[in-house]
């Protein structure tokens, strides 16, 4: 849905700062475990990148209502389009806090919960500066752009992975543009 500026970029001040709650929390509760916390964090950072994949492809671009509210940011990629930090935040402890502190327990989930939420954040920033910043050629934030602007552009049934591209390779939607004629090609 469309965001004040305000509602936009309450991402970049909430979830730092509930990362460092819950690991402080985390180290506190069991400082003797500051290995399995730390593993905890980097297995919630890197399973962002699965759930990212995921949401964009099944949600975003399936799920009645919720697909409509994605085609608007398809239509109007400049504007401050995207999900409140409270529904975010909602989603996240109902859907991955509650399961992981379930089988974890509560130290390890809120490690884990903490690496999701920044890698949340990690989309959250990369989804902005795709579509507002400009990028040197080569750079790794040129080779985003080019990677979601052929999901933008040319074929919305690839590229779903924003921040990363590691899942479209692992399930065959990656798009690319070839050296040789310069169409775009790739899985359908
Ligand atoms: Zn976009
Ligand atoms: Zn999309």
């Amino acid at each position: 849905m469309y965001l004040s500026p305000a509602s936009f970029f309450a991402d970049f001040y909430v979830y730092p700062a509930l990362a460092v709650i819950l690991m402080a929390f985390a180290f506190y509760r069991s400082p003797t475990h500051w290995l399995a916390v730390l593993v905890a964090f980097v297995i919630g950072f890197c399973s962002w990148t699965f759930i990212e994949y995921i949401m964009h492809r099944y949600v975003l671009h399936h799920l009645t209502y919720i697909k409509d509210q994605h085609a608007k940011h398809h239509d109007d990629q400049k504007a401050l389009f995207g999900t409140p930090t409270w529904l975010s935040l909602v989603v996240i402890l109902v859907l991955a806090s509650g399961p992981a502190v379930t089988y974890a327990g509560l130290v390890l989930g809120s490690a884990f919960t903490a690496g999701l939420m920044l890698g949340y954040l990690g989309y959250t920033l990369a989804h902005y500066s795709i579509h507002h910043w400009n990028a040197r050629p080569g750079s790794f934030l040129f080779r985003l752009k080019q990677r979601h602007a052929l999901h933008h552009h040319y074929n919305d049934l690839g590229n779903f992975g924003v921040s990363i591209g590691i899942w479209d390779y692992v399930f065959r939607t990656n798009i690319v543009v070839r050296r040789d004629d310069s169409h775009p090609a790739g899985a359908h």
